[in-house]
């Protein structure tokens, strides 16, 4: 972990922890939790500083706890909401990651400057420390891999610049189909920005001219568009999503119907949708506590 809550209720990165000014008394901010926490300075086990249970006592995290073991996306999305604000109010260090998703569109050529731009970003990202967030996100696979891979402190600490001067946390961006319906219908969308929804597929459909996907349904229907003259770019078959657990990007578009209202996506290729693994449900019961897990910002 590199974040944890201090005795006074602030929050404190491990890379500005200091024992004289802040105190021995430090915690786990799940707020479930609170297992009392050590400090590992960077030079202690050739990492950077951080913090973790020692495994002793009272210090392990409880089941419910965001850091006792490895969270899918769903899990580490609605944790990342759950911590969020407070981490973000209480002086944690914010991490800023640009959003470019324009290279997904296959209607839009690539001029020059963006092709050389993102093989730039590419390098940059190579040549830093592995540990590192990304500094930008460029695909849907990139936002699986991030939630997925990163502990929900961390997570918690990342704004995304979507341009114009905009910076969101990220749980803003990522959604089920339920928050995207709200976030739609009682117009607080961002202006020209795409979000990203998460759901399971229940059916594909293909007509004449469009192919419609459609997620299971809680409260509210969702239906990701996919227009003809895009079918050469999107190759997914019904066998391959229908029960799957899909993340796709896109512009939320409102579709009124005989009264109805749906919240609609258009996507354009296979690069707008990424399947991901849910962990099964009994799972949280029966594993161990991941402890060397929290020794590392990033997973492994
Ligand atoms: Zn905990």
């Amino acid at each position: 972990m590199l974040s944890a809550k201090l005795h006074n209720g602030g929050i404190i990165s491990s890379s500005e922890y200091n024992e004289s000014t802040h105190g021995t008394r430090i915690y786990c901010l799940d707020k479930n939790c609170n297992a009392p926490l050590i400090y590992i300075d960077a030079a202690e086990e050739g990492r950077v500083a951080h913090f973790k249970t020692s495994g002793k006592g009272d210090s392990k995290h409880v089941a419910n706890c965001g850091f006792y073991q490895r969270l899918d996306l769903v899990e580490s999305i609605s944790k990342v909401k759950e911590y969020q604000a407070e981490v973000l109010n209480k002086g944690v260090k914010e991490i800023v990651i640009r959003l470019s998703m324009s290279g997904l569109d296959p209607d839009k050529e690539k001029n020059t400057t963006e092709r050389e731009q993102s093989e730039k970003t590419k390098k940059e990202v190579k040549l830093k420390n592995e540990n590192l967030t990304p500094q930008s996100i460029s695909s849907v696979k990139g936002v699986v891999k991030l939630l997925t891979e990163y502990e929900p402190d961390i997570l918690s600490s990342i704004l995304v610049n979507v341009g114009g001067g905009r910076k969101v946390p990220i749980s803003e961006l990522v959604v089920n189909q339920e928050q995207a319906h709200e976030l739609l219908w009682n117009d607080n969308v961002l202006q020209n920005v795409g979000y990203f929804v998460y759901g399971k597929v229940t059916k594909l459909i293909k007509l004449e001219k469009v192919m419609y996907i459609t997620l299971e349904e809680n409260s509210v229907p969702f239906t990701i568009v996919i227009f003809q003259k895009h079918w050469k770019e999107f190759t997914y078959t019904e066998k391959q999503l229908v029960g799957k657990n899909v993340l796709v990007f896109g512009n939320l578009r409102k579709n009124e119907y005989k009264d109805q209202q749906k919240t609609e996506m258009i996507i354009k290729s296979d690069r707008y949708l990424q399947t991901f693994q849910r962990k099964p449900k009994n799972i949280q019961e029966d594993s161990e506590p991941n402890s060397h897990m929290s020794s590392n910002n990033k997973r492994v």
